[in-house]
């Protein structure tokens, strides 16, 4: 029998090739999955009685040959009518509608869009169904050369159960030909597949039992030993059972870091944990999301998470679906509720995938939270690996950061850990200033603000550690969640006016001297990075050291990390104060100095000084200073 495809098909083949170009590997997909299902069908009809005796080996095969490919299964097949129903009417009701919507959009189609079985001519220039169905019906050829016209016979030769699809590469689609590229395209859509998938044969060393080579046996002798000899398997190429699909009570977590490492063969080492997701209602969606050990290196190329529907990949781009902040995980997702036929904008706005979005958040917030209960001291330890996501999902979603107010850590110098709430506790009997403000004084760097620590450590006080980029962010929002908190860096300001208290240092050096000194200072420095400002220190303090406004550097710093950067404080100088302590017998001294070079020296050498306990003397000034140094000694 021969016939036209349904009318609108007239342009649908052109239609086809052209949207579909960039992703027309997912041909294969397509095929496979209606393989699969249709031997699920099976399955599940054996599984009701409703089709009786052995089902026999189920395994579905793709062949290549030197000019087609070939998806065979063995799974309830088709009728004429079936044939009729499925493939010349239905296959197209729908795809212009589909087409005339997204018109402007093609780019950002992920393809599956019910076309299913047509993909196949995004690569073939003539496709062939040969298909007995599992009911009592004969056998049907169907052929079709992308015209709109078909080919349909019955075909009593085709005595076996099930589908074939063969596919005659087209000339200008001859990659699909190449065994390494359908292998790898297999190794993509198909890795978790729920049917056996066969492609080929796989090349396996082992000793032989009948063979041996003579070799020496180490004392002069010769001995026997077995030849290696390769022996061709038929080659599996998908995991039926992958674990998200498993039951979390039944698996360990050494089976969690298997799947971790079959997901992701290059990456040698164990994530920190994971969550299984595992919901039915109101949305379907299963998964595992794993932790991986970030520090600060991400490569956020690699590795990442991959979005299934049904165990049939779909993408490893699951902006929308996850939250911005959890995109670094790694893992899989699995949900057959997730539109994959639609632009990503339109994705996002989904209610599905909204809810799925916030499902995951809620879960991840339960796990850390369940973690920092139950064993605090692991939680510590994986704190530094996790506490970017932490930020930055405090930052970005409102409902995640009132539920890490509770989990967050703190961790100070000393390397011990505190909850926000324990933190505040600590430091509230010192370290409130005379405002009423707790003040929080954190460090980016031990080392190199060491010299600022260690005096506010003198004090009493505590200091944190704070080194990730989102710093600034963070503790601004901080600041504004936690009424009367401040957070200051130890090198902001003198250590008196870190926290500011009532009780003043008393001044030596009179007004009038103070505005005398000031301009033999500044005509030392470049005026455009540094301010000089007089202070009462203690005499036995520094007697010049360099600060830095929290406020500008913060929002420095912040304008470097948003909005890539442009914005007005981002294009602003790095600018400092040169803090002079007045009440320091060396200052005096510049004061007192008649010879006007040697005052000159003097406050040179006391300005580097300070700038070297910052790490700011470099260069040619750092060599200056040496020299200077080594003959002031002498
Ligand atoms: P979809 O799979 O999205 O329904 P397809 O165009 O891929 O769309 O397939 C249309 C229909 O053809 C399927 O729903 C199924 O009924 C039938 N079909 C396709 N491939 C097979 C197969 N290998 N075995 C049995 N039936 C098939």
């Amino acid at each position: 029998m021969n016939g036209n495809l349904n009318v609108q098909t007239e342009n649908i083949f052109p239609v086809i090739k052209k949207f579909l170009y960039s992703d027309h590997e997912i041909f294969l997909r397509e095929l496979v999955s209606n393989a699969i299902d249709a031997t699920q069908k099976l399955k599940a009809l054996s599984s009701r009685g409703e089709v009786k005796g052995e089902m026999g080996d189920l395994t579905v095969e793709v062949v290549l040959d030197k000019k087609t490919l070939t998806i065979k299964d063995r799974g309830i097949g088709m009728t004429a009518e079936e044939v009729e129903k499925y493939i010349n009417q239905i296959a197209f009701s729908g795809a212009t509608d589909f087409l005339d919507k997204y018109k402007d959009v093609q780019e950002n189609l992920i393809g599956h869009f019910g076309l299913g079985f047509y993909s196949a001519f995004m690569v073939a220039d003539k496709v062939e169904i040969y298909t007995k169905s599992y009911k009592d019906a004969p056998a049907v050829h169907w052929s079709c050369d992308g015209s709109p016209t078909y080919e349909m016979v019955e075909d009593p030769k085709h005595t076996d159960r099930g589908t074939n699809i063969v596919l005659h590469i087209a000339d200008d689609c001859k990659e699909f030909l190449e065994e390494h590229q359908i292998l790898s395209l297999l190794k993509k859509y198909c890795r978790f597949m729920p049917v056996a998938i066969r492609f080929g044969e796989e090349s396996n060393w082992v000793d032989s039992e009948t063979e041996f080579d003579e070799v020496d046996d180490g004392n002069g002798g010769k001995t026997k030993r077995p030849k290696r000899v390769e022996r061709k398997q038929p080659r599996i190429i998908n995991n039926t059972d992958p674990a998200w699909r498993k039951s979390p009570a039944n698996l360990t977590d050494e089976e969690y870091n298997k799947f971790y490492h079959e997901l992701y063969p290059m990456n040698f080492e164990d994530p920190l944990f994971q969550i299984h997701l595992n919901v039915d209602y109101p949305f379907n969606l299963t998964g595992i999301l794993y932790f991986p050990k970030v520090k600060k290196t991400i490569d956020p190329t690699r590795n990442k998470i991959q979005l299934y529907c049904n165990q049939v990949f779909v993408t490893d781009s699951v902006e929308g679906v996850v939250p911005d902040y959890l995109m670094l995980l790694h893992g899989v997702l699995d949900s057959p509720d997730i539109p994959l036929n639609v632009s990503r904008s339109y994705l996002q706005s989904d209610s599905n995938v909204k809810k799925i979005s916030s499902h995951i958040s809620k879960k991840v917030a339960d796990k850390l939270e369940e973690m920092f209960k139950n064993d605090r001291k692991d939680f510590e330890n994986k704190w530094d690996d996790i506490k970017i996501f932490v930020e930055y999902g405090m930052l970005t979603e409102e409902k995640f950061c009132d539920r890490a107010m509770k989990f967050t850590l703190l961790k100070n110098t000393e390397g011990q850990f505190f909850s926000l709430d324990d933190y505040r506790e600590k430091i509230a009997p010192l370290q409130t200033d005379k405002d009423k403000n707790v003040c929080y004084l954190y460090a980016n760097d031990a080392e190199e603000q060491h010299a600022y620590i260690a005096k506010a450590k003198a004090k009493g006080y505590d200091v944190l550690i704070m080194d990730s980029f989102l710093t600034p962010h963070f503790v601004n929002m901080l600041e504004q969640k936690k009424e009367k908190s401040r957070f200051v860096r130890v090198d902001a300001d003198t250590v008196e006016k870190l926290i500011p208290h009532d009780d003043a240092i008393p001044t030596k050096m009179s007004q009038e001297d103070q505005d005398k000194l000031k301009p033999i200072i500044e005509n030392e420095l470049d005026k455009q990075r540094f301010t000089v400002q007089m202070e009462s220190l203690e005499s036995d303090d520094q007697p010049m050291l360099i600060t830095q406004s929290e406020w500008m550097r913060r929002y420095k710093e912040m304008a470097a990390t948003s909005n890539g950067g442009m914005n007005f404080y981002g294009d602003m100088p790095e600018s400092y104060n040169l803090v002079v302590n007045v009440n320091h017998p060396l200052v005096e001294q510049v004061l007192n100095e008649a010879d006007a070079d040697k005052q000159k020296q003097l406050v040179h050498q006391l300005t580097d000084l300070a700038l070297l306990a910052n790490g700011l003397l470099k260069g040619e000034a750092l060599t200056e200073f040496v020299k200077r140094s080594v003959s002031m000694i002498g």
